[in-house]
């Protein structure tokens, strides 16, 4: 049996990994001139390491975890402290710093350490915002289901003041491309709650050198050991259909590749294009025409001088980069001498159509003010990352028009981290996610087998568990108390 993957980012890469496993001949089409998507690096003229953009891993990325100790490339995630900055005009920077206490009181203790030195808002203006977001804990996950329909920003504005979410505007934008008055409340209140679960869930991980260079090439050796085949530069032009089921793809406008599987590890956007007219009598197909590209930009600036010596991950409010890091405090074996700030742009809409000089003129001066140090530097260079870049909008609405893997025809299937997971709105560890689900789809429907390789996070924590029972009790006494009082006055 034989199965065609039409994309070698990290879910095709980890479909075709796992197919090899289960004893499918494989071959893989990759239209790009590297392997690896969105979750790449590559080196520059001067042999300077590019991302494609700053990437971090969470512990509850159980799913990549597992798949990365299979393959040896665990390792290569470095753990950093559970702290995060923010960087304030005049280098005043605040820290939200989570310690080892039980979850939820890690959370209270981190915020209010932040909101010590947090000066982008009144403190006050924070509190109501806090009641949407901590409910979430007490929340059933068919509730938190419903919260799709509205967005985060939308969901805080009953409470209190809009301004309430500046705090967590970064974060926002910096996972979901998109600000807070377009983002799906549920999407928000899930990644809340994950990173909430415990003080180590908070920590955030660096790839230990180029993100590419810690994952592609291993990837790619272990299905060529494994005698499957990864090619690039081999565009999927068109897929055809006939009696309900895919018979061939065209590649490059010419070549035509049979498979008995055929797998999807293409984003929405590249898809939708490639599909034949018929698939979209299907709802399923034409969903995909929902997607929109919530767009973003990478920016790596090299100072000849140190100006900060944090090594984890900094937020900023009102600058047009919102998540960003000074490599040469994360990996210093790696960037020698001054500050390699490499940093994610987004929203991007606005700024995208923009020349590179005008960029980076803008964000150096906003570093300037952030960064007092900056203003003693020169630049050594800058790299405007425009390749490879985006993910879809998460909009509320949008989780449910999100694919299953496994499609109408009976031999094409859907991966990717835009394809239907409970994990996240998208990520590296939805990509893997994906991946396994789609290889278990497989086993079941074409082998017969039944596999599990998805692993569910599990927070853990007693505290945190016992708080819906226990705050429900608590009501409920507390009204028959009432109940009680109110019969015995008559
Ligand atoms: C700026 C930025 C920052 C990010 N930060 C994080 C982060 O901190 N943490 C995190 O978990 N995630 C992050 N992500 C998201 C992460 O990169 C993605 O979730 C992950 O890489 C998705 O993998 P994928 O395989 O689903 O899709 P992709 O990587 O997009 O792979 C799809 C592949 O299909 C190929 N393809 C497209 N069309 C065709 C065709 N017609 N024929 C053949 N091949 C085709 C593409 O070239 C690509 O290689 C970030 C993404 C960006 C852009």
């Amino acid at each position: 049996m034989k199965a065609l993957i039409m994309g070698g980012g990290m879910s095709g890469l980890a479909t075709a990994i796992n197919l090899l496993d289960l004893g499918i001949d494989v071959s893989l089409v990759e239209a790009d001139e590297i392997f690896g998507g969105r979750a790449n690096s590559w080196r520059d003229e001067d042999g300077d390491m590019v991302d494609n953009a700053l990437h971090v891993f969470f512990p509850y990325y159980v799913n990549l975890i597992q798949f990365f100790k299979k393959m040896g490339i665990y390792d290569n995630i470095l753990w950093k402290n559970t702290e995060f900055y923010y960087a304030q005009p005049g280098g005043k920077n605040a820290v939200l710093k989570f310690i080892d206490l039980p979850a939820p009181l890690h959370g209270v203790y981190g915020y209010m350490h932040l909101l010590k030195d947090y000066r982008g808002i009144p403190r006050w203006k924070f509190l109501p915002a806090c009641v949407p977001i901590g409910s979430a804990f007490l929340m059933s996950k068919e509730k938190i289901n419903e919260y799709d329909k509205v967005s985060m920003a939308s969901l805080v504005y009953r409470y209190g003041p809009l301004d309430g979410l500046k705090l967590m505007e970064p974060g926002v934008n910096g996972l979901t491309f998109t600000p807070s008055y377009a983002v799906s409340a549920k999407v928000m209140l899930n990644w809340v709650l994950k990173v909430m679960g415990s003080a180590q869930n908070a920590r955030v991980g660096f790839a230990n050198g180029g993100l590419g260079e810690i994952w592609v090439e291993k990837c790619v050796d272990y299905i060529k050991n494994k005698e499957g085949e990864a090619s690039l530069k081999k565009e999927v032009t068109a897929i055809n259909v006939e009696d309900g089921k895919v018979q061939n793809v065209v590649v490059n406008g010419e070549e035509s590749l049979e498979a008995d599987i055929y797998v999807s590890a293409m984003s929405p956007f590249a898809l939708r294009k490639i599909l034949p007219e018929s698939a979209y009598s299907y709802e399923y197909f034409r969903d995909l025409w929902h997607f929109e590209y919530a767009p973003s930009l990478s920016l790596q600036i090299w100072f000849d001088k140190k100006l900060t010596d944090v090594d984890v991950t900094f937020f900023a409010n009102d600058c047009i980069f919102n998540t960003f890091a000074d490599l040469s405090n994360v990996l210093p074996h790696i960037f020698k001498g001054g500050s390699m700030f490499e940093m994610v742009l987004s929203p991007a809409d606005h700024i995208r159509g923009l020349p590179d000089n005008v960029i980076f003129e803008i964000a150096l001066e906003q570093i300037k003010s952030l960064f007092p140090a900056a203003k003693e530097a020169s630049v050594r260079k800058y790299k405007v990352v425009r390749e490879r870049q985006g993910v879809y909008r998460p909009y509320p609405g949008m989780e449910s028009r999100r694919p299953f893997q496994r499609s109408p025809y009976d031999n094409l299937y859907l991966t990717g981290d835009f394809t239907q997971t409970s994990v996240s709105s998208g990520g590296m560890e939805a990509a893997i996610w994906t991946a396994n689900k789609t290889s278990e789809l497989i086993a079941a429907d074409k082998l017969a087998k039944k596999v599990s390789l998805n692993v569910e996070f599990e927070p853990n924590e007693p505290l945190l568990k016992a708080m819906r029972p226990l705050t429900y009790g608590f009501l409920g006494l507390m009204s028959l108390v009432l109940a009680r009082r109110i019969f015995k006055k008559r």
